[in-house]
């Protein structure tokens, strides 16, 4: 496909090459192309010494096998990492991160764009074992030290948000907190590791809800942590001793579809984008938000830090009677209506994004929705019939 430099992801070849070639080593698989799925508990030591002293790559089912390291070698390499864990979901992923960065308790500063369920955590869960949890402005850039207590431990930042899609400025935030010894999480599940790099941008943790664009085929859970030099062993270590272990079935199709993840995201980010072009000429539609637009607020970030945008993308409406609304929802045919995007599939879900800094001031409904990689010919008729829909009800 001829892209249009400005507008369609700037990936470049050289990553094609990695994401195709990072961990894997057939000559140790019998020449298989794939790192097989080893489904162990149990691994055999030939001595006793060797039993005492657990030399070998691999001593126990739950510290990982072959088939998880060559996956956390892969993240590594793509996200510029000195050690990656796999977790079983991208939830226990970004809870593995927080609780290695909030050993001991403390203050954690989490940004007002983040996901619901880590925020959840941070404020119900983490709360209990002596962290205090306080939300700041997606927008604070450099200005977030205002907000530093000396209990100040760590920060999390999503950027964009999967629901609100503000763009943050990392490297500002990160300099920031590293000027007073505070670590930085960045959930990165929206651009993968492709389109990202937070770790060269000063963050210590990265979080991947591998779950959704890496798996990429809405069939497993699973998650990955990657870390700096800095915070690799304290990561590992607790990884370890809390005992989150992904399963090596997981591990392989998360394997599976990094393989084709350089090919697979460009698309839904043509898709989405002509998705978003077409309706931004409907009347009902308020405003976009896709950082990877022009004029959205967070173009400018998205320009300066990200490679490429993913099929992920907000769709303000005009304020909207619910039955037309449920008339447009309920009766599309393309569009499935459920939460774990990055698959094949397109799907859409209200939103109604909890807030406890920056309210949230659109009138009309807010939609979420995620281009798959159907004909986006076949998408938009489903979404205009939708319309019609909701046209006939008011
Ligand atoms: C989906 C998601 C998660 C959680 O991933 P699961 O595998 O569903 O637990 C975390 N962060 C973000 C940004 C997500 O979109």
């Amino acid at each position: 496909m001829s892209k249009p430099a400005d507008q369609i992801g700037r990936q470049d070849d050289a990553q094609a090459t990695q994401v195709v070639h990072a961990g894997r080593t057939p000559s140790a698989h019998f020449g298989a192309v794939s790192t097989p799925v080893y489904r162990v508990s149990t691994i055999l030591h030939p001595t006793v010494t060797g039993l005492e002293t657990s030399k070998q790559a691999f001593t126990y089912g739950r510290r990982g096998n072959p088939t998880t390291r060559s996956l956390e070698d892969a993240l590594c390499q793509l996200s510029g990492g000195a050690d990656c864990v796999l977790t079983p979901s991208g939830l226990s992923a970004v809870a593995v991160a927080l609780m290695t960065v909030m050993a001991g308790g403390g203050h954690l500063l989490v940004s007002d764009s983040a996901y619901e369920p880590s925020r959840d955590a941070a404020v119900n869960t983490l709360s209990g074992m002596g962290v205090h949890t306080e939300f700041f402005d997606p927008l604070a850039g450099a200005a977030i030290v205002e907000r530093f207590l000396p209990a100040t431990k760590a920060i999390l930042v999503e950027s964009p948000g999967s629901l609100t899609f503000e763009m943050q400025d990392i490297p500002a935030i990160a300099a920031a907190a590293r000027a007073r010894g505070i670590a930085v999480v960045a959930d990165n599940t929206w651009a993968t590791p492709l389109l990202c790099k937070p770790l060269a941008m000063g963050v210590d943790l990265q979080v991947e809800a591998l779950t959704k664009y890496v798996v990429g085929h809405a069939d497993a859970s699973i998650g990955a942590v990657i870390a700096n030099a800095a915070w690799a062993k304290r990561l590992r270590h607790l990884h370890g001793a809390l005992g989150q272990c992904a399963s090596p079935d997981d591990a392989f199709l998360a394997s599976r579809g990094l393989r084709t993840l350089a090919v697979r995201l460009p698309q839904h980010e043509a898709n989405a984008r002509a998705l978003i072009a077409w309706l931004q000429t409907r009347p009902e539609v308020a405003r976009v938000l896709y950082p990877g637009l022009e004029g959205d607020p967070g173009y400018p970030l998205w320009r300066r830090d990200c490679t490429g945008a993913c099929g992920l993308f907000g769709v303000a409406l005009k304020p909207m009677a619910r039955a037309g609304l449920e008339a447009m929802l309920d009766g599309l045919r393309l569009f499935g209506m459920g939460w774990s995007w990055g698959g094949f599939e397109s799907l859409v879900v209200t939103a109604r994004p909890k807030r406890n800094i920056r309210p949230w001031t659109d009138e009309g409904p807010l939609l979420r929705l995620h281009a798959g990689l159907e004909d986006p010919k076949d998408l938009i008729a489903d979404l205009a019939a939708g319309f019609d829909r909701a046209k006939a009800i008011v």
